[in-house]
């Protein structure tokens, strides 16, 4: 059976720089996913005219089914997943008028929670060997950074996927509660579900290293950089394809690596944070 990598939300920007990276490097099939099918259609042709050949397949993160038909076909035609990129991310326009609390319950749902239930649904296929490459953002260190220092310390002792996603639920629950200055969250809703994402990514990695029928499998987390998209109002500096670069590292690291291997990846370097 053929090797294969699916990327999410890339039926345009990044994701579709991301699939046209891996048309050209990776050696299997890859699905360019979407979760409107036409304009996941639309995006195939597209490479189609620069002789790529990406295949379709639908995925709306936030829908469980629509998750568990993907897997389904990735089973059944390939028995397995080589290659994964959590690149399908939302965030509200600065001047968007919904009501803080609203923000945050979305954008948890789509960049955490949806791409937590994405992993937990692919975790079990993922091949020896596997790359699993997040989408996330500088935002989230910045998002670390303005927590208060109690917070610092929760959020850093946070060692299971339960726990994080416990955090997550906390942040929604303040932001509803006007209470994220007294409980020392920050009032990034983007970035503190980016941050989420980061330390989602580097607890996966432990639990690969802890089973040695599955610690060649390797995920990271990245920032893209500052990229002309729909998300940036086009004012980002980079190409899409230059945003495409270190999640592409990240999806296509050679065999028995070192590092990086559940960190957090910007400009080709490894953060700490
Ligand atoms: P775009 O808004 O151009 O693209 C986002 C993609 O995600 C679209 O394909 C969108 O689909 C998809 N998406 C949104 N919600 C869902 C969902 N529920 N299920 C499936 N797909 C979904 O953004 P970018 O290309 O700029 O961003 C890609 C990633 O990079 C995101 O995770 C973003 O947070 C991250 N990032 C971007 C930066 C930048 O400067 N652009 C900087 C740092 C991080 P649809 O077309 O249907 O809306």
């Amino acid at each position: 059976m053929n090797k294969v990598a699916v990327v999410s939300g890339s039926n345009k920007g990044i994701g579709y720089a991301i699939v046209r990276g891996l048309c050209k490097q990776f050696n299997g099939d890859v699905i360019l996913t979407s979760r409107d099918e036409s304009r996941g259609r639309e995006a195939v042709s597209s490479l189609e005219k620069e002789g790529l050949h990406p295949k379709f397949h639908q995925l709306d993160i936030e829908d469980a089914s629509s998750i568990e038909q993907l897997k389904e076909h990735l089973v059944q035609n390939y028995g397995g997943l080589d290659v994964l990129v959590n690149n399908a991310g939302f965030a509200f326009k600065q001047a968007a008028t919904e009501p803080f609390s609203e923000q945050a319950e979305v954008t948890v749902r789509i960049n955490y929670l949806g791409t937590l239930a994405v992993m937990k649904a692919m975790m079990p296929i993922l091949r020896s060997g596997a790359r699993v490459a997040n989408v996330s953002s500088l935002a989230g260190s910045y998002a670390f950074q303005k927590c208060s220092k109690p917070l610092q310390s929760k959020l850093q002792a946070a060692d299971t996927i339960d726990a994080v996603t416990d955090l997550m639920t906390c942040f929604v629950q303040s932001a509803k509660n006007n209470t994220l200055e007294t409980e020392g969250w920050p009032s990034s809703a983007y970035g503190t579900s980016k941050l989420g994402l980061c330390m989602l990514s580097s607890i996966i990695q432990k639990h690969f290293d802890a089973d040695s029928t599955r610690s060649d499998i390797i995920i990271n987390a990245c920032c893209p950089g500052h990229v002309d998209t729909q998300m940036t109002d086009h004012m980002g500096s980079k190409t899409i394809d230059e945003g495409a670069e270190t999640p592409l590292l990240l999806a296509l690291l050679p065999p028995n690596v070192s590092e990086p291997r559940g960190q957090f990846m910007t400009e080709g370097k490894i953060e700490d944070w």
